[in-house]
């Protein structure tokens, strides 16, 4: 299975990275070609603005969107996570997403005074110490419908906001794993939802 990321902004070479640590060797992708050729994708952190906006001058946009939407197993982390949302709730002038997931994502959720931070959480599917969440001006998800499956959730005044969902072959954290040096969750992806 070729699985590529998304490499036109962002931390890609740290998804790159965290996928040859669970044994595969993943490949950037960048242009149309590449992207008609590959089995996975991962849309890394970033600016999901630029992301879009590049995937659109570079004529990449209609072909990830339909990609997704014919079943390619797909994660997003943070910026990736937006990206593969049906829709956001504050999107920025034009911001468009590709989609895969039913669910509305509020962007840098967090707000200023947290716009980072790191917390232990629990991930439903994944066993052992819990997962450290890394969170970079992460969005989390506002709604969704009831074909998606809530991974993890995080508190914040009271209330419980989903930071990793899937549905389908899709997947996306607020989250990134990619900077922890733990690749359960990339293994989750490879294992759960690449061999569905
Ligand atoms: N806030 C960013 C966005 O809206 C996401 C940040 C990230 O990927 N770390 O795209």
């Amino acid at each position: 299975m070729k699985v590529g990321v998304l490499a036109l902004q962002g931390d890609f070479r740290e998804h790159l990275f965290a996928l040859g640590e669970c044994g595969v060797t993943g490949e950037l992708v960048k242009s149309a070609e590449e992207i008609s050729k590959i089995d996975a994708l991962i849309i890394p952190g970033g600016e999901s603005t630029t992301i879009s906006k590049l995937a659109k001058s570079f004529g990449l946009f209609d072909l990830i969107t339909k990609r997704i939407a014919d079943g390619m197993p797909t994660y997003g982390s943070c910026a990736g996570m937006i990206l593969v949302a049906k829709s956001i709730l504050d999107p920025a002038s034009g911001q468009e997403t590709f989609g895969g997931i039913d669910m509305q994502v509020r962007r840098n959720a967090f707000g200023r005074q947290t716009e980072s931070f790191e917390v232990d959480l629990e991930f439903k599917g994944i066993s052992g110490a819990p997962l450290r969440g890394v969170f970079i001006r992460a969005p989390w998800v506002e709604s969704s419908a009831p074909g998606v499956e809530i991974l993890a959730s995080m508190q914040v005044a009271g209330v419980s906001h989903p930071v990793a969902v899937s549905q389908g072959r899709v997947l996306a954290t607020s989250f990134h794993p990619e900077l922890t040096g733990d690749n359960r969750v990339h293994r989750y992806f490879l294992e759960e939802l690449c061999k569905k």
